[in-house]
Parts: structure tokens; sequence; C-alpha cells
């Protein structure tokens, strides 16, 4: 199992995950031209696409989707609540699965767990990858821990996680003050000293990467997410990886 990052931030959210043939984009808050560019940085043809799976409805996750699913005849999943806003973009010459009631899913090898999440979109969900033996864990766009993502996020090879914003830049910063408020509101994004909170609360005895994903280019620096996440490591901080907006990540193996 191998996954990487298209890309990471307000401006556009893309995660690959890959088990033998088959391979899930999660996101694609990238335009088609940028997100096959992108791809093939890792050495992947849209065409090598298992699935598109969409996360909520957000322009930073949802970008090309469309377009790229009826370019290259992928099936799309997302929530019935996700799906709803959506209607007239994913019109009936896509192919649409729901998911239901957060039930797990497969695509070819590997198997879906969704869960939901505290995020002010309509459905929000995020997801464990997993092909039976190894997991991995992705959060971003949640506005608070919760207790049921703690479980699902227990005893992961890997993890995505949301490091946002560092609260001081944020409440310091330029932003309006609704902007601010909304942002660590209990429906926002997580900052980073909850996404160490969280490290903290799980089983992380199986942990073999941990990447910070989702930084705001205004309220966070990466080297403020890898020293939140690493006090709760208790590793050194290169050893946490920031997902860049522009670069993403290169592959990571779990094995
Ligand atoms: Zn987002
Ligand atoms: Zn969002």
């Amino acid at each position: 199992m191998r996954f990487a990052c298209l890309g990471s931030g307000s401006q556009g959210n893309a995660l690959l995950v890959e088990v033998q043939h088959t391979r899930i984009l999660l996101d694609c808050g990238f335009s088609l031209a940028e997100v096959t560019r992108r791809l093939a940085r890792l050495g992947v043809d849209p065409t090598d696409l298992s699935a598109l799976v969409l996360t909520h409805e957000h322009d930073d996750h949802l970008g090309g989707m469309a377009r790229l699913a009826r370019r290259h005849r992928l099936p799309i999943w997302l929530t019935g609540g996700t799906f709803r806003g959506l209607e007239a973009l994913f019109q009936p010459d896509l192919e649409v699965h729901m998911v239901r009631g957060f039930e797990a899913f497969a695509v070819g090898d590997i198997l879906l767990e969704p869960y939901p999440v505290p995020h002010d979109a309509r459905e929000p969900a995020q997801y464990v990858f997993t092909d039976g033996a190894r997991r991995l864990g992705v959060l971003t766009d949640a506005g608070h821990v919760t207790a049921h993502m703690c479980r699902c996020l227990d005893r992961c090879d890997a993890l995505v996680l949301e490091c946002n914003h560092d609260a001081e830049l944020l409440w310091s910063g330029s932003y309006p003050e609704p902007v601010k408020q909304r942002i660590a509101g209990r429906l926002g994004h997580l900052d980073n000293e909850s996404a160490a909170a969280l490290l903290r609360r799980v089983d992380r005895r199986r942990l073999q990467h941990v990447v910070a994903a989702h930084l705001s280019q205004t309220n966070n620096r990466p080297e403020l997410a890898r020293a939140a996440l690493s006090v709760a490591l208790e590793c050194t901080p290169d050893w946490i990886t920031v997902a860049d907006q522009d670069l993403g990540t290169a592959w990571r193996h779990i094995v």
C-alpha cells in the first residue's frame, strides 16, 4: 500500500491511495489540467485511476472532479448530503455511488471506512483506507476532535492529519473577525494543537508515517505544525512530513 498527496491547503486538496492495481483519488481540488499534471509527477495517468471519492462539497476539494470523472469515465463516491448540493454538476452521464450511513465499501483491492466529522458542509465524510492488513487514516476539515473520530483512527499505520492553523497566528492575523471565528469554530478547521491532542488520544503503536495536511499559508508555518505533532509523538520534528500546497508529497510506502 502506498499513498501520495498531490497538494494540500486552502487552494486545493487531493490524495492518491494505491493498493496493487487499485488507485483511488480522494478529493480533486484542482482543475482537470492541473490534476493531470500533478498525477504525472507521481507517474500516474488519469486512466490508471479506479475511482474518485469526495469528502465534501467545498471548492478546495471539489475543483475539477466532475470534469475528471467525465473525461475518463471514472466512478465517484460521495455521501447523499454532499451529492444534494451538486446534482447539477454530477449529471446522469456520470457514475455516482452513494456512501450510506457511513458504511464501509470496497473499490477493487481497497476497503474504505467512512466516518462523519464536524465541519460546515452538508454531510462531510473522512476516510480510513485499508487493504485488510494496513490502515491509512485521513482527517482534514474538522472543527474539533470527537471520540468517534479517535476510535476510527486508532491503530493506523499512517495518518494524514489536518494542521490548518496555529491559533496564535490566526488570532493575531489580518483575517476579518467572522472568518477567524469560522475557522477556529467547532465546525471549522483543526489547529496544530488539536491535531497533536488527537495523536495523543489514538493508539499510535503502528504508525509509520504522519503527514500534516491542509496547512493555511497565512495562519500556519510548516515548522509550527511539525513542532506540535512531534511533541505528541515524542519524535524529532523532521520525522513529520508536511504536505505542500504546490508540491504535495512524494509517494509514502506502508510496509
Ligand atoms: Zn478544505
Ligand atoms: Zn471544507
